[in-house]
């Protein structure tokens, strides 16, 4: 049997070698686990978008397997975040059009350029 050919974990700088489906080395594929399960979880998520949010949330993922921005870089990397276009703290909705599809440094990027 061949071995499955490693990556890179892809935890941003992390040196180190995985075959495993998630794509991250042991110490990083629990941190990241602990960080979905707190933005899941988390009160004041679920205080701000409840439980219908994680519904559409989940429902979007599936259909929005990749991140839209590195998409259009060429780049399939796999989504972990739903974005509002427009806020709902300014008047966005949860509907698909508001909605796109991130990874987590995308999501991260579009946010620290607003100001
Ligand atoms: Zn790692
Ligand atoms: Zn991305
Ligand atoms: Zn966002």
């Amino acid at each position: 049997m061949p071995q499955k050919p490693k990556r890179p974990c892809r935890y941003k700088g992390c040196p180190k070698l995985v075959s495993n489906t998630s794509g991250y080395c042991e110490e990083h594929e629990k941190l990241m686990s602990k960080h979905y399960d707190k933005f899941i979880r988390s009160p004041e998520h679920n205080k701000r978008y409840g439980h219908h949010w994680r519904k559409i949330r989940a429902r979007f993922i599936k259909g929005h397997l990749f991140c839209e921005s590195c998409f259009a870089g060429g780049k399939y990397v796999l989504a972990t975040e739903v974005h509002h276009i427009k806020p709902l703290s300014e008047g966005g909705k949860n509907d698909t059009e508001n909605l796109m599809a991130l990874c987590s440094s995308c999501h991260a990027k579009i946010h620290s350029s607003k100001k």
